[in-house]
């Protein structure tokens, strides 16, 4: 019996943790290498940051990130065992609180992590917090997709502090919250993409400002401190946090986009050298 249970809870470790790690190396994977690789030389023109990090940097990206994978699965495990045991707000059926409810969960759970994310990102930049346990995240001046999770062991435990935030405070289904941390990572990984996709008047747009894009989270990497958010642009908007050339320089990026798509391979070769 005792065997049983013990092979059960390492199936399940198991399959967390390959879980996240599959997870990070799709998603940011294909991306990097779409931009990175494939199309190189078709999106360069798109790059916020003229230049390419260099190989070590990306080897730190994904070693951080395996380190960040293994703290998750810890606290995901934790969380789940807690369900289990009846602490937290976890159903099994969707039925229970309805298809609304399911959906509406998804949308709160975004809006819960982006406030989450905001203020305990803004806290990490006070110095000696920052020093201890942000500085990491930082090494990546120029980002590439495999950032999303290089986060100091720290650093680690406060992002994925979230989860058992979401799963002790409201009700949830299992599946809501595996697509939560799907959109989550994909938003993340956008944001250290290094390549502008979002149209062109995107950042300034009436409505499409209070969104993100990747210029945003690439300039925190590039200025430090400025341009907090993760999901919307809605905390730095009214804390006054983005940057004040933040919406300019997204101009700036789709002009060099729109430029780059009209030349030739030869001038583009020419620009890269
Ligand atoms: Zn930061
Ligand atoms: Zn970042």
């Amino acid at each position: 019996m005792i065997a049983e249970i013990t092979t059960t809870k390492a199936g399940e470790i198991v399959r967390v943790l390959f879980s996240i790690v599959a997870r990070y190396f799709l998603i940011a994977g294909i991306f990097y290498f779409v931009f990175y690789i494939w199309k190189k030389r078709k999106f360069w023109y798109a790059k916020i940051q003229q230049r390419y990090p260099e190989n070590k940097h990306i080897i730190r990206e994904i070693g951080y990130s395996m380190l960040s994978v293994l703290i998750f699965g810890a606290i995901i495990i934790l969380t789940i065992v807690a369900g289990q045991k009846g602490y937290t707000r976890v159903y099994a059926r969707i039925d229970q609180y309805g298809y609304f409810y399911f959906f509406f969960s998804i949308i709160l759970m975004i809006f819960l992590h982006d406030a989450y994310f905001y203020w305990t990102h803004r806290a990490m930049h006070w110095k000696p917090l920052f020093r201890i346990a942000h500085k990491t995240h930082h090494l990546s001046i120029n980002p590439t997709p495999f950032a999303a999770y290089a986060f100091h062991p720290i650093e680690a435990v406060i992002e994925v502090g979230i989860i058992p935030l979401i799963a002790f405070t409201m009700p949830y289904h299992p599946l809501a919250l595996v697509i939560f941390t799907i959109y989550s990572l994909l938003l993340n990984v956008l944001g250290h993409l290094g390549f502008e996709i979002f149209p062109k008047g995107f950042a300034s747009h009436r409505l499409f400002k209070w969104h993100n894009t990747s210029t945003h989270h690439n300039m925190h990497h590039r200025l430090t401190r400025c341009n907090y958010g993760l999901y919307f642009n809605i905390w730095d908007r009214l804390m006054k946090t983005n940057h004040p050339e933040y919406e300019k320089s997204f101009d700036e990026v789709i002009e060099k986009r729109e430029q780059g798509k009209l030349m030739s391979d030869t001038e583009l070769e020419k620009i890269r050298g």
